[in-house]
């Protein structure tokens, strides 16, 4: 059923008995062309781009919990492309613009708002690494404004600029940059992906792999066997449990990230703001909460909760940049499995199973590039041959040393 305003007009005349189930709950097949691991935002849209663009609808997206209740649903929701690097500049830029025509490409709501993406600095060397990041968005097609301290001041006067343990230099204004309801996103993917024939099967666990000389040929399931050729791996946070189930040991460890949202206040915050002496990154959700996260809990781990140390460093840096903040109360925290390569960097690849897809390591960005990551790796199953703006995400560049570490900070993934 489309969704519309007329819709939504004809279902109030009809005591809204007319809506439908958002999708289906189909019991698995014996077997399909192409099999999705992991019902994230990655995997629900690479159903729908096989679905959509390569005709490919004898698809099973396969999901452990629900459909959303991974990392998709539990982001600070922040799209941007403002990268530095080629590899990752033209695979973030393409997915922007698929996040531009996204709603009306999946009919449905997933609130994207463009309200903009502030980096701060605090030193001349960082203003000279902004204006060169700032060159290479604008090369690439996307928009970038250095901004003095004085235009970063009359934009938000709340931040800490006089008498700040680190006064703002500037700062790098990503305008087409912003927000989007990250579950919405999921809901979106998943509704659109089922419209076109994908069943999606929830409380389905991979459990491992049927692999007959070097070919795949389906998974075992908390469900049963499932046969498929072609089998892609999109599950964020598991990656290298999953691959290790087909005798792959990957470079990607898991670490907790958290996110924290505060009560609702009244709109103070035009858009996303990130500090640039502490990892420390805000936003002000539609419903009022300031949304905001820090950096990872440093050490390995599979929990969906993290530890009161990051808690304290994440809140002293948001003291650091904006003290009015501290007169907000926190409602929520929680935490995420992050899917940390050694680069910084994701793989979107073949694997040396014939017919086994990886698509992984997503570190903290992931979310931003859902709707790009879904659209190369759905190509990539479909064809075989990488999207050309996904080209570089190849695993092999562990092993050649052709690395796409986006920060300079080697192959330390709890510094990324
Ligand atoms: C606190 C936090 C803040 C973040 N902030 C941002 C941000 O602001 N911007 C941004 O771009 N990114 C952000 N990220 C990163 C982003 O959320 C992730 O990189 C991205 O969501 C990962 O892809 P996904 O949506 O497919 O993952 P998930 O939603 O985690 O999907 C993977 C799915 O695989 C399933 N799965 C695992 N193992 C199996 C199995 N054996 N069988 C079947 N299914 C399985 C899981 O249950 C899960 O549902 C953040 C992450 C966190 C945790």
């Amino acid at each position: 059923m489309r969704y519309s305003g007329w819709a939504i007009l004809a279902n109030a005349f009809g005591g809204n008995r007319g809506w439908r189930p958002v999708w289906r709950a189909p019991a698995p097949k014996p077997a399909y062309d192409a099999i999705v691991i992991g019902g994230g935002g990655h995997g629900l849209a690479t159903a729908f781009y096989l679905a959509k663009n390569h005709g490919l609808s004898d698809v099973a997206v396969l999901e452990r919990g629900y459909l959303g209740g991974g990392n998709v649903g539990r982001n600070t929701t922040i799209v941007r492309a403002n990268y530095l690097l080629p590899g990752n500049s033209e695979f973030y830029s393409h997915s922007l613009k698929l996040w531009e025509g996204l709603e009306r490409e999946l009919n449905y709501n997933v609130m994207m708002s463009q309200r903009g993406v502030l980096n701060l600095c605090h030193s001349d060397g960082q203003f000279d690494a902004f204006a060169r990041r700032g060159n290479a968005m604008r090369l690439q097609g996307d928009d970038a404004e250095l901004l003095t301290r004085e235009e970063v001041r009359a934009g938000w006067p709340f931040l800490a600029f006089d008498d700040a343990r680190f006064p703002i230099r500037g700062g790098l204004l990503h305008r087409r940059g912003g927000t989007a309801r990250h579950d919405a996103v999921a809901w979106g993917f998943a509704r659109a992906a089922d419209a076109r024939g994908v069943d999606l099967i929830q409380n389905c666990a991979v459990t491992g792999f049927r692999i007959e000389g070097g070919r795949v040929k389906g998974v075992e399931t908390t469900r049963g066997p499932i046969g498929a050729k072609r089998v892609g791996m999109a599950v964020a946070g598991r990656t290298s449990q999953v691959a290790e189930m087909a005798g792959l040991r990957l470079p990607i460890e898991s670490q907790v990230l958290q996110a924290f949202v505060t009560e609702g206040l009244k709109p103070v915050l035009p858009g996303v703001v990130t500090f640039g002496m502490g990892h420390f990154y805000i936003s002000q959700s539609d419903k009022g909460g300031l949304v905001f996260g820090g950096d990872l809990d440093y050490y390995n781990s599979y929990a969906q909760r993290g530890n009161l140390p990051t808690v304290e460093h994440v809140m002293e840096a948001g003291m650091a940049l904006m003290p009015m903040i501290g007169r907000a109360r926190v409602l929520r925290a929680w935490g995420g499995i992050m899917d940390m390569t050694m680069d910084g960097s994701p793989i979107i690849d073949r694997t040396p199973v014939e017919g086994l897809f990886l698509n992984g390591g997503w570190c903290y960005g992931g979310f931003k590039a859902t709707p790009a990551s879904g659209f190369c790796f759905a190509h990539l199953i479909a064809t075989g041959r990488p999207h050309p703006a996904a080209a570089r995400f190849r695993l092999d560049r562990f092993e050649t040393g052709a690395v796409l570490d986006e920060e300079g900070t080697g192959a330390q993934p709890n510094l990324h």
